[in-house]
């Protein structure tokens, strides 16, 4: 077997438990801390938690403040624009629904928190100013990607 299909059926193998999942009921009740999250993408909203005692933002969700470990967490909207921080290119199929070449990135939202998402265009460059876009998936909430700003 060639090593890109090798390493694809692995990491097909590794993700099951996560990505065999296919209806949203399935995701919310496995775990309450990220329902928010998704339920307000499937409004088209990008939202992250903002500590009502330090007042950080955080991303991706948990039940406390990584700044202050309080348990007072708040849902806000985000901008849903940002800087990207990092970012390369993936040449190696690892999933069906992503087919290379694609960017993957690590995005500064304006709030603070980085995410680890995709970045839809051609190219781009660290350092480029982004605005969140929705990748719909079958089955699933939409998920929250990034364009360039602008275009
Ligand atoms: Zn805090």
């Amino acid at each position: 077997m060639a090593p890109a299909a090798l390493l694809s059926r692995q990491l097909r193998q590794w993700c099951s438990p996560v990505t065999d999942k296919k209806s949203f009921s399935d995701l919310g009740a496995a775990d309450p801390t990220t329902e928010p999250f998704w339920q307000a993408c499937l409004e088209g909203r990008l939202i992250v938690q903002r500590c009502e005692s330090c007042g950080v933002h955080q991303f991706y969700p948990r039940p406390f403040c990584l700044s202050c470990e309080s348990g007072a967490l708040e849902w806000v909207d985000a901008s849903g624009t940002g800087t990207i921080y990092s970012l390369t290119t993936v040449r190696i199929p690892v999933s069906e629904e992503l087919v290379p070449p694609y960017l993957l990135a690590l995005v500064d939202l304006d709030e603070g928190p980085r995410l680890l998402t995709n970045i839809e265009a051609a190219q781009a460059c660290i350092g480029d100013r982004v605005a969140v876009a929705w990748r719909a998936r079958d089955g699933l909430p939409p998920l929250p990607v990034f364009k360039p700003a602008g275009r």
